[in-house]
């Protein structure tokens, strides 16, 4: 070999990779071990980052020590631990050692598995562990992927809503006429997540068309299906056309949980699609004792749930199940020459580049099997369990405490 074919670089080197990687796990290993001694949110200034590191990308190749003392003394400093004990903030995003190496693993096979063909593993172990995970929450049959139905895994819940809202939105259009968008109505509540108006925009919903139905403390903050139906009724009598509805089971800002039977009568009746996001409440319905706060999910035509939220794997994975898959992949689909495959040709498989706005897709659901497997739905259940005991005795602190009030109370919802 001459010196030049010497340098070429080798990207997936087995040797290196038994040797860093190696390194890497200690590294992150100890970690975690040492995690509660940093202060949980990051303690440095905007733009700190651009004073430590060059301007310029390096020439020549770096020691794997150079860059992970880099992390400890320049990246660390920036990072808030999200996966702290002590870290409360926002929502949890609970990762776990079985995610991770589930992560790991897809990262190490390094596939996309946009079509069936281009890796049948990927799509059939999707499919698989998502009528698992359909059957641990007790789902209508139609959501499993024997029939017309199905699961996917999306990067997140938004993404999530704005599939069903394209797939919604071409079914509409096509029954009364693709130059009716500006009729187009959405109803909500105004504890729905945000995540549900950035997608009306990004489907050209008129502003002015998206109801926002106000909720109050009566309820705990729930959708009143009254309110939902006077609301469809005045729309319909000006010439408008209700065509969706996203209940929530477990709001960002209340924990509400919209009565989903109820509502759904009205969303059929009005053949409105009807999507839950359950993103991270959605987890405890495993638990057969919260089961009933998704009742009427059989009334639904969508329903998602994130379990890269509260059910112990690692960001992205985001679960979404429809009943009728036709409805995405007539949305969704493209065919180009450069795609085309036997399997796909003869209509044998599912290509879940259909089901989802990007075309490329990792093995996203590697880690949800790994975390099903290697915990088993027991562990898990009182897992969730046990955090519903914590929340519970945390709410008996505060309301103890004459400086806080407590607005919602779990032991209502619980
Ligand atoms: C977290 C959350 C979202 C947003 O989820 P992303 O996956 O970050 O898009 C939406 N709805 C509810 C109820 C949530 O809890």
């Amino acid at each position: 070999m001459g010196n030049e074919s010497r340098n070429v670089l080798k990207p997936m080197d087995s040797e290196q990779l038994r040797e860093y990687g190696h390194r890497l796990i200690d590294f992150i290993a100890d970690y975690y071990k040492t995690i509660e001694s940093f202060p949980v949110l990051s303690q440095v200034q905007p733009g700190y980052l651009h004073k430590l590191l060059p301007d310029i990308a390096p020439d020549h190749p770096e020691t794997m020590e150079q860059v992970l003392d880099d992390v400890r003394a320049k990246i660390l400093p920036g990072v808030t631990h999200w996966q702290s004990p002590s870290f409360f903030a926002y929502y949890p995003a609970n990762s776990s050692v079985a995610g991770f190496l589930g992560d790991m693993m897809s990262a190490g096979l390094g596939i996309m598995g946009f079509s069936w063909i281009t890796s049948p593993a990927a799509t059939e172990l999707e499919m698989i562990v998502l009528d698992w995970l359909a059957k641990l929450l007790n789902l209508p049959e139609q959501f499993l992927s024997k029939g017309n139905g199905g699961g996917v895994i999306q990067g997140s819940t938004s993404e999530a809503i704005l599939v069903v809202l394209i797939a919604a939105r071409n079914k509409v259009l096509r029954n009364v006429g693709q130059n009716a968008l500006e009729k187009l109505v959405v109803y909500s509540s105004d504890q729905t997540h945000s995540a549900f108006q950035k997608t009306c925009q990004i489907v050209g919903i008129h502003p002015e068309n998206c109801r926002v139905l106000e909720t109050d403390a009566s309820t705990n903050y729930a959708l009143r299906p009254g309110l939902l139906q006077e609301a469809v009724s005045q729309d319909l009598e000006a010439g408008l056309i209700p065509f969706f509805l996203c209940a929530t089971v477990g709001t960002t800002s209340s924990a509400a949980i919209d009565p989903l039977a109820e509502l759904g009568k009205i969303a059929n009746r009005n053949d409105m699609w009807f999507h839950v996001d359950a993103a991270y409440a959605g987890s405890a319905c495993i638990c057969p004792e919260y089961r009933h706060y998704i009742d009427g999910v059989e009334t639904t035509d969508s329903f998602s749930m994130s379990a890269h939220k509260w059910f112990l794997t690692n960001f992205d994975c985001s679960l979404l199940w429809v009943k009728d898959q036709d409805s995405l992949t007539e949305a969704l689909s493209t065919n180009p020459e450069y795609l085309k495959n036997k399997a796909s040709q003869a209509n044998l498989v599912v290509d879940f580049k259909d089901w989802q706005i990007p075309l490329g897709r990792s093995f996203r659901s590697l880690k949800l099997w790994m975390v099903l497997r290697l915990y088993g739905s027991e562990a898990l259940k009182n897992y969730i369990r046990n955090h519903i005991k914590l929340a519970k005795d945390f709410e008996q602190l505060v309301s103890e405490d004459p400086n806080f009030e407590v607005t919602v109370k779990i032991s209502k919802t619980l």
